[in-house]
């Protein structure tokens, strides 16, 4: 079982993440929320770039990755949840609910500290928002976002299956999160209750820090409301909002080996938490 889990990971998220973009893509084109200015033959090639260089990366670090360790743990009999007699359901929730709070605070961590803004920034520096933004992330960031979760999957003691199904829900609800989608708004309300909508994290994407800085949740809502950071809506509403950061809003900036040397350039800017109010 344990090496059939193994094996059957890559066509499992390859085969969700397909599927997703493909339905996310559908949604977008028959009831888009807003009006594009960039076209897609722009940005579309090298966001999904972007998806395959991060690939090849973490292949190359982690080879077997978060599924081998968590696999690794439940063998060995590392970490709190393999220490309780728990049902395996339980655990598996248990698991997916303490990533996802992980994360939260990772994307905090990642906004807060500005060398690590540095690397998340191409994140937000899309000047749209769809489907392929929410696969958008340096390949930096991913490494050591996979660097955590393993710290986390080990003291965890988290089972596979709910890592497996952890980064397969992570992936899909990052892509449904991001959709230019149009969704009716009484659905909205009643889903934001439980989990991240595209309306609620597009005020993410606002160029205005104040709502950069809010909404960092991936899956569930609860965190932001729990911990504080949760805005309603931008300001200058939905349509009219601005999508990006200050710096690189040159549309050659969308260009995939631009987008990889960012980290690089300029300096970390007035978004990284504390310095939004008159800050250096
Ligand atoms: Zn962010
Ligand atoms: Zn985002």
């Amino acid at each position: 079982m344990p090496d059939r889990l193994l094996a059957a990971e890559p066509a499992v998220r390859l085969g969700c993440f397909l599927g997703v973009l493909a339905l996310v893509a559908l949604w977008e084109a028959l009831a888009p929320r807003r009006a594009q200015a960039i076209g897609r033959l722009t940005r579309w090639p090298n966001n999904l770039g972007v998806v395959v260089v991060d690939t090849l990366v973490l292949r190359l670090l982690f080879p077997t990755a978060a599924v081998g360790l968590a696999l690794a743990g439940e063998a060995r009999g590392w970490g709190l949840l393999n220490d309780v007699a728990l049902p395996p359901a339980l655990k598996v929730l248990a698991a997916v609910v303490a990533l996802d709070l992980v994360i939260y605070l990772q994307h905090v961590l990642f906004h807060a500290v500005p060398a690590l803004w540095r690397l998340h920034r191409m994140h937000h520096a899309d000047l749209e928002f769809d489907v392929t933004t929410g696969v958008r992330f340096h390949p930096l960031e991913i490494a050591l976002s996979m660097g955590i979760k393993l710290v986390v999957i080990a003291a965890l003691g988290a089972p596979a299956v709910g890592v497996l199904l952890f980064e397969v829900l992570l992936n899909a609800t990052s892509m449904f999160s991001h959709g230019n989608v149009h969704l009716p708004e009484g659905l909205d309300r009643a889903l934001r209750w439980v989990l991240v909508t595209p309306e609620m994290h597009r005020v993410h994407h606002s160029v205005v820090p104040r709502e950069t800085n809010s909404n960092f949740g991936f899956n569930l809502s609860v965190w932001d409301r729990l911990f504080g950071t949760y805005r309603p809506q931008p300001a200058a509403g939905h349509e009219a909002m601005t999508i990006g950061i200050g710096e690189f809003r040159d549309p050659a900036e969308l260009r995939l080996d631009r987008m990889l040397l960012q980290p690089l350039r300029g300096d970390a800017g007035r978004y990284p938490l504390g310095r939004q109010e008159g800050g250096p």
